[in-house]
């Protein structure tokens, strides 16, 4: 068999979990430029360039959430593929034990982590033949986060701000125009969408998914498609959604468009939703030896080029001098003179807790006290060290998912601050005014940077959840985050989403 083909795809997953590829990281460079330095938007900004240089630099995941992998492979006629397929799951085990992967791969029904990203379903490998006599290995990471903001429409539709959607290339440009608006900061933007018209409705996701394996910068070979890509661009950063959802200048970086044919009946427009942590990388492997023979996306082992100099990484957080300090226990009275808009700096002891903590503590008491305290959506990466533990990778995951649960946490234990990312809605809004807490943005993705705000890991509980669904205590230091939903029933998601909206109407 193939001697060094195992080892081959550990590294094609291990460079793309921690270095993007040039076409991203030119298109992240033109969102740093275009973004006001001091804004929300430009700090935000500011924050994700430098956590792709950190993580490129010591070759930790450029996100906390490593996604979903996703493999296309082409193979000469005749190859095992059976043996193939073996082989990728075992480096999907071992980059997962050596931490370029978090275990992702949760039973559907018990909710158990296999804990080594292998089980029905995952990882995905589709195997594809050609006529050429090397191997093609190309894999994509889509965290949970943005593929939750994927979407699915049947046209004719109606939709918000933009009335109707005909079977027509206007009306695919209103869906993906529609989905972006709709996805909001919750995908981690600015990002990227690969879209498919037609085929029916597992096709369709499936081919939109593909388009993300074309490059930003490439130009579609179908000339029909080519000026809608464009328009789509252009109307889709005119929203102003802007990083993280914080408003601003970026909110799309790049627009892929496919077609399958379709039965007369159905008339899908797909959505496939990637976020600014775009992770595709691709090798071509020596038949014989399974040893890399060149890289696809990227120009061989070179380093890639920084965004950052890198005394602009070394200084961290753009401070503006603006900036509150938060330490836990906070006050009912210090959560009421915060504002949305405000930047804070919290330090002091914080609390991870995601799906799983909130049901439980939706059922029993806490295992630890959390008043006056801040619960952050962490699922973090975490390595052994000695006796103790060390968080590689920690930035925060979409908190919408906590709705059902929050406001009653909240009020129940007296938790004053929650940490995550895309905000939340009505219901924790309205539970955040009454019980005196606020709702803090973090930067999605940005898990190298706030590993680094990380000064110790003093605990876990609840650890039979898994590691990313356990309580990790943590203590941090300067960790930065943006108010975005206060005590007093604003929130800046709902007023992003309002004025987009306004924009959308023109887009009609
Ligand atoms: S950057 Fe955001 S959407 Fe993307 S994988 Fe990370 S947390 Fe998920």
């Amino acid at each position: 068999m193939l001697p060094a083909f195992r080892e081959s795809v550990i590294q094609l997953i291990t460079r793309t979990s921690t270095d993007l590829p040039p076409d991203v990281r030119a298109a992240m460079g033109r969102a740093v430029g275009s973004e006001e330095p001091g804004t929300r938007a430009g700090q935000a900004i500011a924050i994700i360039a430098q956590n792709i240089d950190q993580a490129a630099s010591c070759e930790g995941p450029i996100c906390q959430d490593t996604g979903m992998p996703t493999f296309e492979v082409k193979t000469p006629v005749g190859a095992n593929q059976i043996w193939m397929r073996q082989e990728i799951r075992e480096a999907v085990a071992e980059a997962t034990r050596r931490g370029k992967l978090r275990p992702n791969s949760v039973d559907s029904i018990t909710g158990e982590n296999t804990g080594n990203n292998l089980g029905p379903g995952t990882p995905i490998v589709h195997f594809d033949q050609w006529e050429r006599p090397d191997i093609e290995i190309k894999l994509i990471l889509k965290g949970g986060g943005c593929e939750n903001t994927n979407a699915q429409y049947a046209l004719p539709t109606e939709l918000d701000h933009l009335g109707r959607a005909d079977r027509s290339l206007d009306g695919v440009r209103k869906c993906v125009l529609h989905a972006v608006w709709k996805a909001q900061g919750k995908g981690c933007s600015p990002g990227a969408v690969g879209v498919c018209i037609g085929g029916d409705r597992t096709s369709g996701y499936t081919h939109a998914k593909e388009q993300l394996f074309r490059t930003l910068d490439d130009v579609n070979p179908d000339e029909r498609l080519r000026p809608l890509e464009d328009a789509i661009m252009e109307e889709a950063n005119r929203l102003a959604v802007g990083p993280m959802g914080f408003s601003g200048r970026t909110s799309l970086i790049g627009c892929k468009i496919g077609a399958l044919n379709r039965l007369p009946a159905s008339f899908f427009v797909s959505v496939a939703y990637d976020c600014w942590a775009f992770r595709r990388l691709g090798i071509r492997v020596d038949a014989a030896s399974g040893a890399i023979t060149s890289w696809l996306y990227r120009d061989g082992d070179a380093p890639s080029t920084p965004l950052l100099a890198p005394d602009a990484v070394a200084a961290g957080f753009p401070r503006t001098g603006r900036e509150i300090a938060l330490s836990a226990p906070i006050s009912e009275e210090q959560i009421r003179s915060l504002k949305v808009g405000d930047v804070v700096l919290v330090s002091g002891r914080v609390f991870t807790g995601r799906d799983a903590v909130h049901a439980h503590l939706m059922k029993h008491e806490p295992p630890v006290d959390l008043r006056g305290g801040v619960l952050y959506h962490c699922g973090p990466v975490v390595a052994k060290q000695g006796s103790g533990w060390r968080v590689t990778a920690a930035g925060p995951t979409t908190s919408i998912r906590e709705e059902p649960y929050q406001a009653e946490i909240i009020k129940r234990y007296g938790v004053r601050v929650v940490i995550g990312k895309g905000g939340m809605g009505a219901k924790t809004l309205a539970g955040l005014e009454q019980s005196g807490a606020v709702y803090l943005n973090a930067i999605g993705g940005a898990a190298q940077f706030y590993a680094r705000c990380i000064e110790r890991v003093d605990g876990v509980s609840l650890m039979e959840f898994g590691t990313p669904e356990a309580m990790w205590h943590l203590e941090v230091r300067d960790f930065p985050a943006i108010v975005t939903m206060d005590a007093h029933g604003a929130s800046l998601h709902k007023d992003v989403e309002e004025a987009s909206g306004q924009v959308l109407e023109t887009l009609r």
